[in-house]
């Protein structure tokens, strides 16, 4: 590693990250021999990737689709501790979430942002419920004391009229006060792809694209590595560790090793909604009640346009038991009514399934136990085990806390490490480790022509500048309506990795989820502008538009209002 620090050099901005590059990489899974295979591009993976590089393990990581494609670029986007698992009891999970929510604040500024959050006071037939009230209180000083006060602030009660301003769609009749704590977001995947671009920058090899079909093993039965799918060629990435982080379908991989399913999770479907924001009008993220359901939605307001003002609010999570197939979970129609229901029980501007701009769901990688509770109720702790074969499986667990699942997960592989006498440094060093981007970073202020690149790139949001200064063309719109640049989208396939149409539309930028009207519309121009960086003909640029455009109008059909898609009839 030596030579290799992360802020050893700022790397050209015109010429493409050779560290992350694919087909250098896919040739470094072919020839050299790793302490550790990691197999999932997950938050997970990309976590133990990191660890692992960064105590100067020789590290691989293979990722079947593409970084983030799995449940981390689907999730509500929080980093927090979670006020409910206080309700459940779960203390310690949320005195660590709180713990890494702080290091992550640290370690990428750029991409984690405070977010208050106010939970509202209703009364029912002018009645404030005294129970409801007092048990709030409690959770806020519980939160705080916990964990919650790292952010520098603590909860506060807000009257009646203050309450109001952050949301002025409430039923001003029936509000009585509200609470009002501090907690971050993030763009999940935005922070996976970081982190994968942060371990290859400490040596790992890491690759999308490459699913693994096989657990390479020796004579003893003992793993020695994993075969992957390369581009059609069967290549095996030979390591001394196999850390499987393929979180719903870690499962699918142990039967791989373990010769039997092991049936030890339980999915759990969770979808969103995005609506334009003025049909809201939230200047910080609400927490809504379900009516006759014990379970409460995160209403929160996405991209800041600088006045103070939004382009979207998304509203989520539901939390239900998923038998469907893992790969393509879809938001339902039911979904959506139930979103729905409990949004328009709170905010008097009638929000229909017409509103509705883009939808997502997502599967938790939940730990099965013996009882069968609710999903909702079963813990988001992790677990690390061994099989017979050496393989690693870490499941379970939340994004908040992945840099803890993951040091976990590399202390479990130094252990079979040393017995096969690979020495490494043993410290973890990710507690205090800047995330690329991080270092030296400084916060634009809102209204900032760097806002928006500042909080995706962090200081190597120059090199997007670079692009658009050889090709003023890229400072153009990607997406009509939103803030991402042609520029953006010529990155991405440069220097993240990104392969496909919907690598670009759907995590590299986010444009699917809060305008899949729009996105589809620009479809065919975003794949006219990365196609030649991908060496696409005419006829594959056009594949990749209708390929993309299908798997929207899948997604309308499956619940939303918007049901027609541009070009699909
Ligand atoms: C609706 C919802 C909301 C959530 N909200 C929050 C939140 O706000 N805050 C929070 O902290 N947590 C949240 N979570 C939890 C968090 O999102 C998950 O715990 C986390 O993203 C799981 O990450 P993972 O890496 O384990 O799994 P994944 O992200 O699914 O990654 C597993 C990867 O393994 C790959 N893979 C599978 N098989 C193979 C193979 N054979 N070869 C190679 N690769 C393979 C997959 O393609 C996938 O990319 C939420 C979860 C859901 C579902």
């Amino acid at each position: 590693m030596e030579g290799r620090g992360i802020h050893s050099e700022l790397m050209s901005p015109t010429v493409r990250d050779a560290r992350f590059d694919r087909s250098a990489m896919l040739q470094r899974l072919a020839e050299e021999t790793f302490d550790i295979v990691v197999i999932g591009g997950g938050i997970t993976g990309v976590g133990v990737a990191l660890d692992a590089a960064s105590r100067g393990l020789r590290t691989a990581l293979v990722e079947r689709h593409d970084f983030a494609s799995g449940t981390s670029s689907k999730s509500s986007k929080l980093v927090h501790g979670g006020l409910r698992y206080l309700q459940q009891r779960e203390i310690r999970l949320v005195y660590q979430a709180l713990h890494e929510r702080q290091r992550l604040r640290k370690n990428a500024p750029h991409l984690v942002r405070i977010m208050p959050f106010m939970i509202p006071i209703l009364t029912r037939d002018g009645v404030v419920s005294r129970k409801i009230a007092r048990v709030l209180g409690t959770s806020m000083w519980m939160y705080d004391l916990t964990g919650g006060w790292r952010i520098g602030k603590f909860h506060r009660r807000l009257k009646k009229d203050a309450a109001f301003q952050h949301l002025p769609t409430m039923p001003a009749e029936r509000l009585s006060s509200a609470y009002l704590y501090y907690d971050a977001t993030v763009d999940d995947a935005r922070l996976c792809l970081t982190i994968a671009r942060t371990a290859a920058e400490y040596g790992a090899a890491v690759a999308n694209r490459c699913p693994v079909v096989d657990i390479a093993r020796d004579l003893d039965g003992t793993a020695t590595g994993v075969v992957v799918d390369a581009d059609g060629t069967h290549v095996t990435v030979r390591a001394t560790v196999v850390v499987n982080a393929a979180g719903v379908w870690a499962d699918d991989v142990r039967a791989m090793a373990e010769d039997a399913h092991p049936d030890s999770i339980r999915p759990a479907k969770g979808v969103h909604i995005t609506v334009p924001w003025e049909k809201v009008r939230n200047d910080i993220a609400v927490v809504v009640p379900v009516p006759k359901d014990k379970r409460s939605l995160f209403v929160v307001p996405w991209g800041p346009r600088g006045d103070g003002t939004f382009r979207n609010t998304y509203i989520g999570t539901t939390d239900t038991d998923y038998t469907g197939p893992l790969d393509d979970p879809q938001c339902t129609k039911e979904d959506i009514d139930y979103v729905l229901r409990a949004l328009n029980a709170s905010i008097t501007t009638g929000v229909t399934a017409d509103d509705i701009t883009g939808v997502w769901a997502g599967l938790r990688p939940l730990v099965k136990t013996g009882r069968s509770a609710r999903t909702a109720d079963l813990s988001r702790r992790h677990r690390v085990v061994t099989d017979a074969a050496g393989v690693i499986t870490v499941t379970g667990g939340k994004l908040t806390t992945y840099r803890e699942m993951s040091e976990d997960t590399v202390d479990a592989a130094l252990d079979r490490l040393t017995q096969s006498g690979t020495s490494g440094t043993a410290k973890c060093r990710t507690k205090n480790l800047p995330l690329l981007g991080a270092g030296g970073f400084r916060e634009p202020p809102p209204d900032s022509p760097d806002a928006h690149l500042a909080a995706r790139y962090g200081t190597r949001l120059d090199e997007i500048y670079a692009l658009i200064s050889a090709d003023p063309s890229l400072g153009e719109p990607l997406v009509a309506g939103l803030a991402y640049l042609r520029a953006e989208a010529i990155y991405a396939v440069r220097n993240e990795m990104a392969r496909t149409l919907d690598d670009v539309l759907s995590r590299r930028t986010r444009a699917r989820l809060f305008d899949r009207h729009a996105s589809v519309e620009a479809a065919e121009a975003v794949a006219a502008l990365i196609g030649p960086e991908l060496g696409w003909t005419a006829a594959q640029q056009l594949q990749q538009a209708e390929a993309y455009r299908r798997s929207c109008a899948v997604e309308a059909a499956a619940g939303t209002a918007r049901a027609t898609v541009p070009g699909l009839a």
